[in-house]
């Protein structure tokens, strides 16, 4: 489905259309310095006056009640997890209690694969792709090898074509030896969605475990876990949710999974009615918060809970629509005045295949990135020749995606990208 829309190229439009913007006062919220236009919040969301008040009120908290702050405000910080658990549910359409708020992503896919990963001599392969980020391919790698078995035999991998996941190539790899698929729902470079709905219902079909990385996907697009009923997931907090840098991620158990022991068991999912009891007997909490490991981390998760305040106050549903509207303004834009220049759109112009992102693409594309930066265009790059650009709903102007365009547009006639070094930095 292509949603059509009427853009005008002249620059009274993007100002009629942030005059016209019912999310446009969010912007107000975050701190974003004057000199810049931030495009990066893909890779690290900008903060907000809502996360940097819930991470001070975490810290005076510290400073006046100790190691009481685990019981103040009805144990409100001993557990974290459950609030923020509650504030993230909407998002994604699941139970609060199947989701806990804990560690980092790849402790996580860790948690979750030591989990799920079952192998028997019947099955006892994993289905994955060749275009994830990487590091959910070690985790997996690594938990394949703590079983004794060795990844060139139990790893699937699924080869994309030109950057692009099929969801029919995963779909038939799903012979009778496959035990679980893990995939990514928004590709991190191409900002292809992937088809959760087609290879759930397909894997679970042929009884293979089904979990999903939402990094890339979460605060972007919906989702909905209730229509998937996917076995589990994972996602981190600081890219589109904002949650600052390294701060805690997340993991989701389905519920009919609850009384699963943990691969990574710790004593923050022992039983809370019996984990002060300190028994050396692990008694597993039956929920999501059973596959919390150690303690909380209090400061990467208190900004979070300012953060997703601004989500529930916008609502997903409005925040993903007017993200497609930004996305799409932005190609036509390029369309317009950049394709003479050898730009391409790397990603789809499909609004169920496109995630937060646009996936600009130049052959001198990490040299303009660099130049991008110089003018305060804060974006990055990632190999082979891919800028990637992120209005996003809650802090992009209209405008802002108008101006970035005409500095490109600038960039290229003064072949400014020249003047600039091929060798790379790292990060950004
Ligand atoms: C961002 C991202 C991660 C990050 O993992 P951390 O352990 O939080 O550093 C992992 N996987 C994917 C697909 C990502 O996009």
């Amino acid at each position: 489905m292509m949603e059509v829309r009427e853009f005008q190229s002249n620059s009274e439009f993007p100002k009629f259309l942030d005059s016209n913007d019912p999310l446009g006062h969010f912007r107000q919220r975050f701190c974003i310095q004057k000199s810049v236009i931030y495009m990066c919040g893909n890779s690290l969301g900008p903060a907000s006056k809502d996360a940097e008040e819930t991470l001070y009120r975490a810290i005076e908290k510290w400073k006046e009640e100790g190691v009481k702050i685990w019981s103040t405000d009805n144990n409100k910080y001993f557990f974290y997890s459950r609030e923020l658990a509650q504030l993230m549910a909407p998002l994604i359409n699941c139970d609060p209690e199947e989701i806990a708020v804990t560690e980092c992503v790849t402790t996580n896919i860790h948690q979750v694969i030591g989990t799920f990963f079952k192998p028997t001599k019947i099955r006892y392969k994993i289905i994955v792709d060749d275009i994830n980020f990487p590091t959910d391919r070690y985790a997996i790698d690594g938990q394949v090898r703590l079983k004794g078995l060795d990844p060139v035999e139990v790893v699937k991998v699924v080869k994309a074509k030109s950057n692009y996941l099929d969801e029919d190539d995963v779909i038939n790899a799903m012979t009778e030896d496959v035990q679980m698929v893990f995939l990514p729902t928004v590709y991190y470079r191409t900002a292809q969605i992937v088809n959760m709905k087609k290879v759930t219902e397909a894997a679970k079909k042929r009884g293979i475990v089904v979990g999903w990385d939402f990094c890339h996907a979460i605060g972007a697009i919906e989702i909905d876990l209730k229509l998937l009923d996917a076995d589990f997931a994972v996602w981190c907090t600081y890219k589109y949710l904002n949650g600052g840098p390294g701060s805690t991620a997340a993991l989701y158990i389905n519920k009919r999974h609850f009384k699963m022991l943990p691969g990574l068991p710790g004593w923050f999912g022992n039983k809370f009615e019996t984990q002060f009891l300190l028994r050396q007997t692990f008694e597993h909490q039956e929920d999501a918060n059973g596959w919390q490991i150690g303690t909380p981390t209090i400061f990467s998760s208190a900004p979070l809970e300012g953060s997703l305040r601004l989500f529930q106050e916008a609502g997903i549903q409005n925040i993903r629509k007017k993200s497609l509207h930004l996305t799409a303004y932005l190609m036509y834009l390029v369309d317009e005045k950049l394709t003479h220049y050898g730009f391409t759109i790397g990603n789809s112009r499909n609004d169920t295949k496109r995630g937060g992102h646009v996936c600009l693409e130049h052959n001198e594309g990490y040299r303009i990135s660099k130049v991008l930066l110089d003018r305060g265009v804060i974006q990055d790059f990632r190999d082979p020749n891919v800028i990637r650009l992120t209005p996003t709903a809650l802090y992009t102007s209209y405008f802002e995606v108008y101006r970035i365009v005409e500095i490109l547009e600038d960039i290229m006639k003064g072949a400014a990208y020249k003047e600039i070094s091929t060798k790379k930095t790292i990060v950004v």
